[in-house]
């Protein structure tokens, strides 16, 4: 059988030199061989956190991250603020009370993106808040927030730590921690960094690291600061999963070969291309601004036989919608390793799949448009 094409936001295709180095040996985690890979994955994950601090991986998925972000910062009984309008954005509300913490949700409609305005409201209700927690790419809804914005008000009008989701942006989007005033800032292995599932990474600021001296909440395998004593001698406390380490440190090499600025432009250029494409052949993208991770787009009639088509004739694998958007969406990933061809080849097989299941077409050149976009924006 063919194998399918991944389009989802995680997991995410992996280049071949990646799959090269999951298939070698395996090393020991406490070798010098391990901590000079370790400590080269360190120093790269620090560039594209645009960090100072340190960027601990942890070995766990990128909800793990988030938890370990709760348990290290906060006390049972604080109070803490999360942004709607998203399976993501309510995972943090949800953790956030199975540990005892007040998590109150600042009301975002599913498909726009969190505002000032939004903010301000809950922060004058609640100036005891110790966070805000927001997500940079919502990856339910395909819609890219303002986290330098947010964030620069969240200082202004409060002492409120700013701690942020990147799991589905870091790679597509610009995050730059500590010029943004980013007090919490984690991601995920399976996303934008070319590597399998299984890692997540976590890095806090000064005042975050300052914070977590007197956060109560029980912890012991995803305590930071045995994490951060391990990183400063190119170590973790416990196994970590090395061979997706050494995965990684691969991909991150790639990334930084191809340089920062040139990946995210790479994941702009699809966006806009696919959404050409899409909207030339007359279907609608749901959510704005978009994030440059993936597109949502609204199910077309006759949606069962369309994804259908796509999966089984087509072999790709698209992800659905998520909670009340289950019937509405489907989800398109661009983000991680994909090349124009690899778009083309989703948009024909869409207009395909429109075909086979007697759905009208704007136009049958979607690829053309796409193709168009490409050429006016130079990678
Ligand atoms: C994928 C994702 C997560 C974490 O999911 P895991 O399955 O735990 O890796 C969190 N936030 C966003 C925005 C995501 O896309």
């Amino acid at each position: 059988m063919k194998e399918p094409y991944l389009y989802t936001p995680g997991p995410t295709p992996l280049p071949d030199e990646v799959r090269q180095r999951l298939a070698r040996p395996i090393i020991h985690h406490r070798s010098p061989e391990f901590a000079t890979v370790l400590r080269r994955v360190h120093k790269n994950l620090q560039q594209i956190f645009e960090t100072r601090q340190p960027v601990l991986v942890l070995t766990c998925s990128g909800s793990g991250a988030g938890e370990a972000g709760i348990v290290n910062l906060f006390s049972p009984g604080d109070t803490c603020l999360y942004t709607g309008g998203g399976k993501f954005a309510a995972r943090w509300g949800q953790i956030m009370r199975a540990y005892g913490i007040r998590a109150v949700e600042i009301a975002v409609q599913p498909g726009r993106a969190p505002r000032v305005e939004d903010l301000a409201e809950s922060l004058r209700q609640h100036p005891e808040a110790a966070s805000v927690w927001l997500v940079h790419s919502e990856t339910s809804t395909g819609v890219l927030a303002d986290i330098q914005s947010l964030s620069e008000y969240i200082h202004a009008h409060s002492n409120a730590l700013v701690c942020v989701d990147g799991v589905s942006s870091l790679c597509a989007h610009p995050c730059p921690m500590d010029s943004w005033g980013i007090d919490l800032l984690f991601a995920g292995s399976q996303k934008g960094f070319m590597a399998p599932p299984g890692l997540a990474f976590i890095a806090l600021s000064d005042r975050a690291w300052q914070r977590a001296e007197s956060a109560s909440l029980p912890k012991f395998y995803f305590d930071l600061h045995a994490a951060r004593e391990a990183w400063l001698s190119g170590t973790t406390p416990w196994t970590p999963a090395i061979t997706t380490v050494c995965a990684l440190d691969t991909a991150l090499t790639m990334l930084l070969e191809e340089g920062l600025a040139a990946v995210h432009r790479r994941h702009a250029r699809h966006s806009a291309a696919l959404r050409a494409g899409l909207l030339a052949l007359g279907l609608e993208t749901f959510g704005a601004p978009p994030s440059h991770a993936l597109t949502a787009v609204r199910l077309p009639s006759a949606g069962e036989c369309f994804l259908r088509e796509l999966r089984d004739r087509h072999q790709i694998v698209t992800a659905g919608g998520q909670g009340e958007l289950k019937d509405v969406l489907f989800r398109i990933g661009h983000l991680g390793w994909y090349n124009e061809k690899d778009m083309l080849r989703v948009i024909k097989a869409i207009e395909c799949s429109l075909i086979a299941c007697g759905l009208p077409l704007r136009s049958g050149s979607g690829d053309q448009a796409m193709q168009k976009v490409y050429d006016a924006m130079v990678p």
